[in-house]
């Protein structure tokens, strides 16, 4: 396919770069790391193939880009003006495929965790991953669900 990428994606995605300074997966997965936690990451087996799998708290945590996965209400979420259908078309496929693939795992009895990418920007960062820390570990998991 030609680069459909409108003016403002791209933006959007330089931006995310420069005030990230690194991939935001990166940023909770050495964070994890640091506090002793141990996890799969991109693992194939789950739907979704989930960016940091912890076996042991039976969590899964997805660091989601707010433009790409539709943060509603986030300032980073802006429908692109220009190629307006195939951008409704495009981040809405993304939407059910993201509700999806956590419905199947939450039935599968997994804990899912979303990690939005403006939760990590400097400012948040500390904050935001201290409080998946205690999320990680203060709450048991999900009761395996019967469908
Ligand atoms: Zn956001």
């Amino acid at each position: 396919m030609a680069d459909t990428h409108s003016p403002q994606v791209r933006s959007y995605n330089m931006l995310r770069i420069r005030s990230m300074n690194t991939q935001p997966e990166e940023i909770v997965r050495k964070y994890l790391h640091s506090k002793g936690f141990r996890y799969r990451k991109n693992d194939k087996r789950y739907p979704g193939k989930p960016d940091v799998v912890l076996p042991k708290f039976k969590t899964i945590i997805f660091v989601h880009g707010c433009f790409w996965h539709c943060h509603e209400g986030c300032p980073d979420f802006v429908q692109p003006k220009s190629n307006q259908d195939y951008w409704r078309e495009k981040l809405n496929r993304n939407r059910i495929r993201d509700v999806e693939n956590i419905g199947k795992l939450r039935i599968i009895g997994w804990r899912v965790i979303i990690v939005w990418e403006c939760e990590l920007t400097k400012q948040h960062r500390q904050e935001s991953l201290d409080r998946l820390a205690a999320k990680i570990t203060q709450t048991a998991p999900p009761a395996k669900r019967q469908i």
